[in-house]
């Protein structure tokens, strides 16, 4: 597990800095967008340090693969029944502003503020 001491989502999973959890286990992390752009809006990070998808790894397909399987259940978990939308957004030109990978998983009934 790699860790960055300067990274704000490391410092979430460290427990240094709070956020509303919804899901945690040994990989993952989720937890409520301080600025949610949707009625319903949760990040799903990796819990180990990858900058960007760019950055990625075949090593990390796998992982990838949980952080999707885990939107359906986190958005019924949340009330979510209508359906949804996933971002990734990846690096400067991609709209990333904090350099901890992570999928935005956003729904709730439309219109949203911000896509
Ligand atoms: P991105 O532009 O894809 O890098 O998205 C970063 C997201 O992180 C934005 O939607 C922010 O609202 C969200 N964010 C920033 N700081 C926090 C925080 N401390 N807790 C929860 N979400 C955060
Ligand atoms: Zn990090």
């Amino acid at each position: 597990m790699h860790s960055d001491p300067n990274c704000l989502f490391c410092k979430i999973v460290a427990g240094a800095v709070p956020a509303r959890k919804v899901f945690e286990d040994d990989e993952l992390l989720a937890f409520h967008d301080i600025h949610p752009g949707a009625p319903v809006h949760v990040l799903v990070i990796p819990k180990t340090h990858i900058a960007t998808l760019a950055d990625a790894l075949p090593e990390h397909d796998a992982l990838f693969g949980r952080m999707l399987g885990l939107a359906p259940h986190l958005m019924r978990q949340l009330g979510v029944v209508n359906g949804f939308r996933i971002v990734l957004n990846t690096g400067p030109d991609g709209g990333q502003e904090v350099l901890h990978l992570h999928m935005h998983v956003m729904g709730g009934p439309r219109p949203w503020a911000r896509a």
